[in-house]
């Protein structure tokens, strides 16, 4: 349904350069998570749109790769400047279709300039080698091409950050580029986009389109998209990776994750206190990298549990855009729900509420809160301890060394990312050495990978070989060719 309300504003694509309303297609109502308020209604592409979209991308790719990278990269200095100049109005956006706090928000694009910032370093980024006589008289060179038309699918939680993980990368290298959002957030990206296409980039060469499975179907069985990044969920993350690699693209899918954070009994308990609060309740908990379960080793529990139930319970939980608050609604009602049905099972399967998030709500508001919360004793059976519940719920499982916390870890589907608390190098070198998880926090809650480094995790939390950002970015939009000349 397209809104007949005049307040709601109504997303567009934005195809070849040109930005399109289609009043004809179904879509869905976008909602301030804060107010439970519409504010915008999305239209969802069907195939045609998709294909149309592929189809401009496809032309644009023919002039674009021959574009010097040198030129090429001038279109992002000039979008670096818009960004930085809207980088107010993007977190106000950010903040009111998504829910997270101002401080939260401005911080993300932030995090989203950087990816831009290290994209314009592409001249040297996209380098090759060479040596000169490999064989008497015989030169040899690698050199980085471009692939071709390159689709970008992402989900709610960071959407001023995680598209640009991609598409900076993408057309730096010379690669046009589709990206489909998440349907829940898509006036963020909508936002960046405009002000990439105020920057002058050339029709076609980037291409915006919303929507659901229809649309990232439609992408990833089409013959002239070479290549597909995803950053979601697990299940969806399995599925795009396997559905594009049959289609023979280059595919990098980003999944789910269930964060472990391991305190040890040596740890400064106040410095780790504040940074278990950001990590597991920063953005309400909805972050790949929030930590979601606790695991004091040995007689570490005691101090650091007093020490964190009462600073959460003096967490101001309320709209993200009031100055003051601590935590943000969730996405959707939906989302909500699921994460209530979290703590319920908690409460059903034994687990011991320390910080029962049920019961800080904000009053009088129609928005999606759910409190921080925090379970004790949970068993590794208990569902709160195995499946991703992406919320402000904070498992804590208690060890009695490390070697247990490292079996705990490793016995986990998920790998993405993790953190030890301690004051000893031997027991973070060796913590570190020997857990299976992609991103490792040493006396930090949030091990967030800055843009120059690669970010992903090992197991169910990513399918694919190169990672997102970094020089990682640049192999994986790139096609490596040798060249060996002899001159006669
Ligand atoms: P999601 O998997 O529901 O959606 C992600 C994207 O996939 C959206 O664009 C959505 O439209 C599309 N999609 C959803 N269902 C689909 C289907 N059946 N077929 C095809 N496409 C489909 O994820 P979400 O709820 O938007 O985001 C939260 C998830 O993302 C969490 O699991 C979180 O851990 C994960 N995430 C991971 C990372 C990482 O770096 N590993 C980063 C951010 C978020």
């Amino acid at each position: 349904m397209i809104a007949s309300d005049p307040t709601v504003s109504l997303v567009s694509f934005y195809i070849n350069g040109a930005w399109e309303r289609p009043e004809d297609r179904s879509g869905g109502t976008i909602v301030n998570p804060a107010t439970g308020g519409a504010i915008a209604e999305v239209p969802y592409a069907d195939a045609s749109d998709i294909d149309r979209a592929v189809r401009a991308a496809h032309e644009a790719f023919l002039k674009w790769r021959d574009v010097p990278v040198v030129d090429r990269v001038q279109v992002l200095y000039r979008y670096k400047a818009l960004l930085e100049a809207h980088h107010g109005d993007l977190a106000a956006t950010l903040t009111r279709e998504n829910g997270k706090t101002a401080d939260d928000a401005r911080a993300e694009v932030r995090r989203a300039i950087q990816m831009v910032e290290v994209a314009c370093g592409m001249p040297s980024l996209m380098m090759g080698d060479s040596l000169n006589d490999v064989a008497a008289g015989i030169d040899c060179k690698t050199i980085r091409q471009p692939i071709g038309v390159c689709a970008g699918i992402t989900p709610f939680n960071f959407p001023a950050m995680v598209p640009m993980w991609m598409y900076p990368f993408a057309i730096a290298c010379g690669n046009t580029f589709i990206l489909k959002p998440s349907e829940k957030v898509p006036l963020t990206p909508t936002y960046a986009i405009q002000l990439l296409h105020q920057a002058g980039l050339p029709a076609g060469v980037m291409n915006l389109v919303h929507g659901g499975k229809t649309a990232v179907d439609a992408l990833l069985h089409h013959p002239l998209v070479k290549a597909v990044s995803f950053v979601g969920s697990t299940p969806v993350a399995k599925y795009i990776y396997s559905t594009a690699a049959a289609e023979g693209k280059r595919v990098q899918a980003l999944g789910g994750a269930k964060n472990h954070l391991i305190v040890m009994a040596d740890a400064d308990m106040p410095k780790t206190v504040e940074a278990i609060i950001g990590s597991a309740f920063g953005a309400a908990g909805e972050r790949c990298l929030a930590g979601s379960v606790l695991v004091p080793v040995g007689d570490a529990a005691g101090p650091l549990l007093e020490l964190l139930v009462e600073r959460t319970r003096n967490m101001t939980v309320g709209d993200g855009s009031r100055a003051g608050t601590d935590m943000g609604p969730l996405v959707t009602s939906d989302h909500c729900q699921r994460v209530t049905g979290y703590v319920e099972k908690g409460v059903a399967e034994g687990a011991i509420p320390l910080v029962d998030g049920r019961q800080s709500k904000p009053a009088g508001s129609g928005g999606y809160f759910l409190g921080p919360t925090i379970f004790d004793h949970v068993t590794p059976r208990m569902t709160i301890a195995r499946e991703e519940i992406f919320g402000p719920v904070l498992s804590v499982m208690r060890v009695k060394t490390l070697d247990d916390a490292i079996e705990l870890v490793n016995r986990s589907p998920f790998g993405n990312a993790t953190a030890i608390f301690t004051s000893s190098g031997k027991a973070a070198r060796e913590y570190s050495s020997r857990c299976e998880v992609g991103m490792v926090g040493v006396n930090v809650g949030v091990a967030a990978p800055m843009a120059f480094f690669p970010f992903a995790g090992w197991k169910n939390s990513f399918f694919g070989d190169l990672h997102a950002h970094g020089k990682d970015a640049v192999g994986f939009y790139t096609e490596q060719k040798v060249i060996m000349s002899r001159w006669f």
